[in-house]
């Protein structure tokens, strides 16, 4: 294969997967590769999967055989990420034309098994942290970093600590460096990545000083220039007293906060290996509340996980009501290779999961309506990032994305606003 050339790169999933798209893209770069959105003109063809996700492995090779029938025949595919983890060598022998497989804790070796054929790179292991994260902003004023990687945590419906490996948090100094090359480029605010951010500090490579996830916003936060912080995702019983009140007073610190529910019912959630019972996440999220009350709280649900009753759903739609989520991403629950609750008895049948699914998701389009109306005069710092024909994107400290008149002068700047509209997903401003 020649040292140059396009690469076409497909990511599915979470924030983490598409971080190590970036990652891998960048080292490409140095490999002379520049990216293309055209399958049929790439040189090298990635797919970076995902196995949380409805029917991955299907999706995965439906997706392989239909990049083999258009690609160029020079060309190379080497599939990445969770299901490569998961699936290893059964890929190879499954479809024979891939080039290399390479796992989610292994994205650091693309530029090693580029020219490797056959290479099989699996190792949950390996101890990825350390590899140096490049220049991969999500726009000129938004950056991402990895502050660890792996999870300690078993719940038994998630396939990530099979994939991704136990949990290894990047120095401290090393994302300092990060946050600075970022602000010195013109980047005003950063996402801190990880599977489990809060337990930030449990293990380092290395012998690292101790700290814990809220003495590093606080370090971050010092860093002159950097306007914005926001991480994800954040685990409910890491949420202890101090991170609050870190939450609510560091001014850096955006005030939106992912607080992946799962399950309203403490049966359930011990089924799951949560680590929480439905009371403990209620006070949470009611000390957030108290503490920050213009804050917007996101979670994820899943129905119908097994044994899950009648009463076990009432308490999700009863923590839906008390909590009023500003976004819910919201799923049915269907079983996943080498998770501990694909064996679990009492698997719920497609239809009942489906009509709970129906029944939250409607309650929480009438509270996201009603939380929207809310919105309207109401003021809001924004950072503007786009101009669009005549008209600023940007998002609040909330989350919250805003379209407002204005010149292209504002793009990169925080703005003060007052929402004149509101909708589900977007409000519309003006700029004070
Ligand atoms: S905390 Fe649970 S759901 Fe999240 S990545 Fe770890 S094991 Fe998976």
């Amino acid at each position: 294969m020649p040292k140059t050339g396009k690469v076409y790169i497909e990511t599915f999933g979470c924030a983490m997967n598409h971080k190590d798209s970036e990652n891998m893209l960048r080292e490409l770069q140095e490999e002379n590769f520049s990216q293309t959105s055209s399958p049929e003109d790439a040189d090298l063809l990635l797919i970076n999967t995902c196995s949380v996700r409805e029917k991955p492995v299907h999706k995965l090779f439906s997706e392989l055989g239909h990049l083999n029938r258009i690609r160029k025949e020079s060309s190379k595919i080497g599939v990445t990420g969770c299901t490569a983890s998961h699936l290893g060598d059964e890929i190879l022998k499954k479809a024979p034309y891939v080039n290399f497989v390479l796992g989610a804790r292994n994205t650091s070796k693309i530029r090693e098994v580029l020219y490797r054929d056959g290479a099989v790179e699996i190792d949950i292991t390996h101890d990825d942290s350390l590899h140096s994260f490049g220049e991969t902003p999500i726009s000129k004023f938004q950056k991402s970093i990895n502050i660890s990687i792996g999870c300690d945590k078993k719940c038994t419906f998630c396939i990530v600590p099979q994939t991704r490996g136990t949990e290894i948090s990047i120095p401290l100094d090393l994302i300092l460096s990060e946050v600075r090359k970022g602000v010195e480029a013109g980047a005003k605010e950063f996402l801190l990545l990880g599977q489990n951010v809060n337990s930030y500090g449990r293990r380092f490579s290395l012998k690292h000083q101790k700290i814990d996830f809220t003495k590093l916003l606080r370090e971050i936060s010092k860093v002159d220039g950097l306007e914005r912080i926001r991480f994800q995702s954040p685990h409910p019983l890491h949420m202890d007293n101090r991170f609050i009140e870190e939450f609510a007073t560091n001014s850096k610190i955006a005030k939106s906060i992912h607080m992946p529910l799962q399950s309203g019912s403490s049966r359930i959630l011990s089924k799951m290996k949560r680590g929480y019972t439905k009371e403990w996440f209620l006070d949470r999220a009611e000390r957030v509340r108290k503490a920050v009350p213009n804050v917007a709280i996101s979670t994820d649900v899943i129905v119908g996980f097994p044994d899950e009753n009648e009463e076990d759903f009432r308490d999700t739609m009863e923590v839906l009501e008390a909590v009023r989520f500003e976004q819910m991403f919201s799923f049915k629950y269907s079983p996943r290779p080498l998770t501990e609750a694909e064996n679990f008895p009492n698997q719920i049948a497609d239809e009942v999961a489906g009509k709970r699914l129906q029944t939250l998701q409607k309650r929480h389009l009438e509270i996201l309506n009603s939380l929207a109306e809310d919105r309207v005069g109401k003021e809001y710092s924004v950072l503007f990032t786009d101009f669009e024909e005549g008209c600023l994107l940007g998002r609040t400290s909330e989350g919250y994305l805003v379209k407002s008149l204005g010149t292209e002068e504002s793009v990169g700047k925080i703005k003060n606003i007052k929402t004149t509209s509101s909708f589900r997903t977007y409000m519309k401003a003006t700029i004070l």
